[in-house]
């Protein structure tokens, strides 16, 4: 089933001194990628990540291209950092339209992909974070997690290592869907029924990505801000 796509983009420094989150709307290619590092290697990386995820993906739809784009955009990465003696990596949320499995959700990080449907606002992807971890483990509640001193600290990101652990499955992608791919700067601040009543509340995909990170960025967002938005036709 071919579907077609709305979308809408909005991104906001936030209190950093340099916007390290990147977005993509590509051909039936969506990502959010959230760079880590020093002041201009986190932006490299985010960059880096998704240029050479969107050539390799263009060159081959099927799910084993996508899972070879990230793979390559993670050498990529790990390349450039390596060339520099610099220190970066990024996240990676992707949702993509594959040539033989349709809509598939890949992510590495804490980068996130929320769909909604018929009013429920679910979440598409788990953050790889060591809080994350804990609280599936049922070893930290989620107002502990909130404090916690290693709730920035990601167990997998693009970039690090030499080679990158990837999170992918299908998703299902019907005609009234939104999708929402999101920095870790806009649902730190912005609480997951808080994010349902805005996504519902503005039908314009672009006033709603606009919306989102607006008010995100009114919470004094310490962290840079970035929001994309994908209706389904
Ligand atoms: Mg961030």
């Amino acid at each position: 089933m071919t579907h077609t796509f709305v979308t809408g983009t909005a991104t906001h420094i936030g209190g950093r001194d340099s916007n390290q989150d990147a977005w993509l709307v590509s051909d039936g290619l969506f990502a959010v990628a959230d760079g880590l590092g020093g002041l201009q290697d986190g932006e490299v990386a985010s960059r880096l990540t998704l240029d050479t995820f969107d050539a390799a993906f263009t060159a081959d739809r099927t799910v084993s291209g996508l899972l070879g784009a990230c793979r390559e955009a993670n050498r990529a990465v790990w390349r450039q950092a390596n060339g520099q003696d610099a220190t970066m990596g990024s996240t990676l949320a992707v949702l993509a339209m594959t040539s033989d499995a349709a809509a598939i959700v890949l992510h590495v990080g804490d980068s996130r992909l929320y769909r909604l449907r018929n009013g429920r606002l679910e979440q598409l992807t788990h953050d790889h974070t060591v809080i994350a971890d804990l609280m599936r483990a049922g070893e930290l509640s989620e107002s502990d997690a909130q404090t916690h001193p290693y709730r920035n600290v990601l167990t997998r990101a693009i970039g690090v290592a030499p080679e990158v652990d990837i999170d992918h499955s299908g998703a299902s992608c019907e005609p009234g869907d939104r999708f929402v791919l999101c920095s870790d700067g806009l649902f730190k601040v912005l609480s997951t029924d808080e994010l349902k009543v805005m996504l519902a509340s503005e039908v314009e995909p672009q006033r709603s990505a606009d919306q989102l990170v607006a008010n995100a960025v009114k919470r004094e967002a310490e962290d840079n801000v970035t929001a994309v938005i994908i209706d389904v036709h």
